[in-house]
């Protein structure tokens, strides 16, 4: 059948990348999740993944017509520390498709057996797990945030051990490409240039094609990446986001966001907010995330410093080295501007960039970070502080105010907002209404509460699916005023947010 129409670049061109690998048989294919939005995105011929078939096909059963199976190599830093050789160790490429916009996207199944790469691992997935991926990667997708994204998840009909035996399940999960700074340190650790090279000029040809062939490509590829890498990071924290285990193995090339394993969003604001059980020194904290994304991307500039100018020759070196320290020391400021423009959206400041310059700027960070410290000091969630600001916009400041305890640092910060929004108006900015209207599309009312998703997980695991779907729809309405969502917006009890934990990869 062919419902994908595949064209596998990375299996055509990057022989020696990867090891073609069969998907395992499981004994029971259910299909639990199809995604019918992203299928028509994708231009799928749905008549052909109904019912039985389809289950068979995302269980990894039966490999739909083109498919080229195969498990990427990649290596990675983990919590800072390097190992050479993980790789797709329980994932499979399927190959490529054309989507009805013209993109390649990369579709996978991640959870389909042993590889190669598997290690001491079993190569499976368990079904929590693989609705989290759905669940989050949704709602990412739906506040504007670059993201993976899931297409479908079957049940397999057997039991995986972890702590306990749990379902298993598959995912197939839909990328602009699976291309990881760790795919690029892989072959710097095999010590093979000439493979690195075919790696820049695959992942240039896919996600930067207006560098291809151009000298001084290395050097502009990682400033774009960085320049990617930036804005994701700045999405994510104007959301509350924290990735939870942003090794080097788990950030792309294509900047979106991907590995949902012990994410979440955080509730009361605290940048030092993290929830993963196996992140013992807060390296991925809330607020360290764009230090590590710098982190990672200096990891990536060592790749490619080797292809810039041969060790051999000093002067190449060192000009090139001094290349990629600017990138790299250049991200902080990327980042702070990628972040300062969306907090400006979501201050509802709507004034084309101003004649100010730098001075606004300062200003309007010094207005953010006090109001960022009034959330953190109050312990206000960060979610309902940002969208009752909205309220306050438009003259009703009363359900903010509620959220404070010393009401009085607020409205002394409220006073300098409004001041600072006339100026806007003055330059050219919304009036009132306008403005609270555009803040309620820029600050989301709905995220993935911890305590929603892990409440609709456990239901699922029991086989009731109806809170999985009625969360997984309201997640899709992130800007909803509707009153049936209103469940969805409540934080969770703050003790239930103190004892939250998260874990890696299961
Ligand atoms: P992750 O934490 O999902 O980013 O995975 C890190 C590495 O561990 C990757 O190489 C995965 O393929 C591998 N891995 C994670 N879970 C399993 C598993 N159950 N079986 C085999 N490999 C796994
Ligand atoms: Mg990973």
């Amino acid at each position: 059948m062919t419902a994908f129409r595949f064209d596998n670049t990375y299996a055509r061109d990057l022989p020696g990348f990867y090891a073609s690998w069969q998907p395992a048989r499981v004994p029971a294919p259910q299909l639990v999740y199809f995604n019918d939005g992203l299928a028509a995105e994708l231009g799928l011929d749905t008549s052909a993944l109904q019912a039985q078939a389809g289950a068979a096909l995302f269980a990894g059963n039966s490999l739909p017509e083109g498919a080229e199976p195969l498990a990427q190599a990649y290596a990675g830093h983990q919590f800072g520390g390097f190992s050479p050789r993980l790789g797709d160790g329980r994932a499979l490429l399927l190959g490529e498709v054309i989507d009805t916009r013209g993109r390649r996207r990369d579709i996978a199944l991640k959870g389909s057996g042993r590889t190669p790469f598997s290690r001491g691992g079993d190569g499976k997935a368990t079904l929590g797990p693989m609705l989290r991926e759905v669940l989050i990667g949704e709602a990412m997708h739906a506040l504007g945030i670059p993201t993976t994204r899931a297409l479908a998840v079957a049940g397999t009909g057997e039991r995986v051990l972890r702590e306990l035996p749990l379902p298993g399940a598959v995912l197939t999960r839909v990328a602009a490409s699976h291309l990881r700074v760790g795919t690029f340190q892989f072959f710097l650790n095999e010590g093979d240039m000439a493979k690195l090279r075919r790696l820049l000029d695959y992942a240039i040809a896919r996600h930067d094609p207006q560098l291809a062939g151009k000298p001084g490509c290395e050097m502009a590829f990682l400033r774009a990446v960085a320049q990617r890498q930036a804005q994701l990071v700045a999405q994510w924290l104007n959301v509350g986001f924290i990735h939870g285990v942003m090794n080097t193995d788990n950030m792309t090339i294509s900047g979106e966001t991907i590995d949902y394993g012990p994410c979440a969003f955080m509730e009361a604001y605290d940048p030092a907010t993290v929830f993963s059980s196996i992140d013992h020194g807060g390296r991925y904290a809330f607020g360290n995330q764009p230090g590590i994304a710098r982190w990672n991307l200096a990891r990536l500039a060592e790749t490619l410093l080797p292809l810039v100018a041969d060790a051999d020759d000093e002067a190449a070196a060192r000009q090139a080295l001094a290349e990629a320290t600017a990138v790299i020391d250049e991200f902080p400021a990327l980042h702070a501007r990628a972040l300062l423009q969306g907090q400006r959206v979501k201050l509802g400041l709507g004034a084309p960039a101003s004649a100010f310059g730098a001075d606004e700027d300062a200003e309007d960070s010094r207005l953010i970070d006090a109001w960022l410290a009034l959330l953190h000091t109050q312990a206000v969630d960060y979610t309902v502080g940002w969208r009752l600001l909205a309220g306050a916009a438009d003259g009703d400041s009363e359900p903010l105010r509620d959220q404070f305890r010393d009401r009085n640092a607020l409205d002394a910060w409220l006073l300098q907002w409004h001041a600072r929004l006339q100026r806007d108006t003055a330059a050219g900015g919304p009036v009132a209404a306008d403005r609270a209207a555009a803040m309620r599309r820029a600050n989301p009312r709905i995220i993935p509460r911890n305590h929603q998703v892990e409440a609709a997980l456990a239901a699922a695991i029991q086989g009731d699916m109806a809170p999985f779907r009625a969360l997984l729809a309201a997640v899709q309405q992130p800007f909803s005023d509707a009153a049936h969502l209103d469940p969805y917006a409540e934080p969770a009890p703050a003790s239930q947010t103190a004892a939250y934990q998260t874990f890696c990869g299961t």
